[in-house]
């Protein structure tokens, strides 16, 4: 495969990611070895908002990209990209740091019942078929990019067919963001996603339950329930 240029967002039918992408600019606009700015990498790629972190996740496929602690001679905003490491654009070469047979077979049926042998990200079982009738799944287990609460960056294992598994989607979760939405929600909100947690699916709130209910109701019914509700005052 030739390499492709860092202003492509696909090559073929595999999608180029935000990592692939940067890793591309590194090699082709700085050069191994070479100084380059945060302001530059974000200059190149506008649309995209963390491309910065993006970058560091290159440092996962032996990337070495250093700053002035590890390079006194940079300044605090100069980075060097110091060694290219792992073909990332190339597909199924930006699968994370470790190999598939690093994980045990003790962990990956470990790791199969846990996640109820799914998919995790679209949800099929193993050798059901697709929506489509192409073909039927295969779970795999691989590993994911997780940022901690602390903001530490660790990689935990997860049930993944191969269909989902496939191409340079970025599936990294920033755990932070997710603790920090939770935070903002309203009580009820909260409690309802707590039921769904526990639960370990979607279950119907009371007030879905309830609006059900009433959607099926003669009008005059609907009436007698609307009253209840002490909508007329408001309405009218
Ligand atoms: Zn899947």
């Amino acid at each position: 495969m030739t390499m492709p240029s860092w202003r492509e967002t696909k090559v073929g039918n595999h999608k180029l990611g935000s990592m692939a992408r940067a890793a591309l600019w590194l090699v082709q606009e700085v050069g191994e070895g070479q100084i380059f700015t945060v302001a530059k990498l974000r200059e190149a790629f506008p649309d995209i908002a963390q491309i910065d972190r993006r970058m560091r996740d290159l440092r996962d496929h032996d990337w070495e990209i250093t700053t002035n602690r590890e390079d006194p001679a940079l300044l605090p905003q100069e980075r060097r990209f110091a060694r290219r490491g792992k073909d990332v654009w190339v597909p199924g070469q930006a699968k994370g740091p470790s190999h598939k047979a690093s994980i045990t077979n003790a962990q990956r049926a470990k790791v199969l019942q846990e996640d109820g042998y799914l998919c995790r990200t679209c949800g099929i079982a193993g050798g059901e078929a697709y929506e489509d009738g192409v073909e039927q799944s295969v779970l795999n287990v691989a590993r994911r990019q997780v940022t901690l609460a602390d903001g530490r960056v660790t990689h935990q294992l997860v049930t993944e067919c191969k269909r989902c598994g496939r191409g340079s989607v970025d599936r990294s979760v920033d755990l932070r963001e997710i603790l920090s939405r939770i935070e903002s929600l309203a009580p009820l909100e909260r409690s309802v996603l707590s039921g769904w947690v526990k639960a370990g699916q979607r279950t119907y709130s009371s007030l879905e339950v309830l609006w059900g209910m009433y959607r099926t109701l003669p009008e005059e019914s609907r009436k007698t329930v609307a009253d209840a509700l002490d909508l007329d005052g408001t309405e009218d």
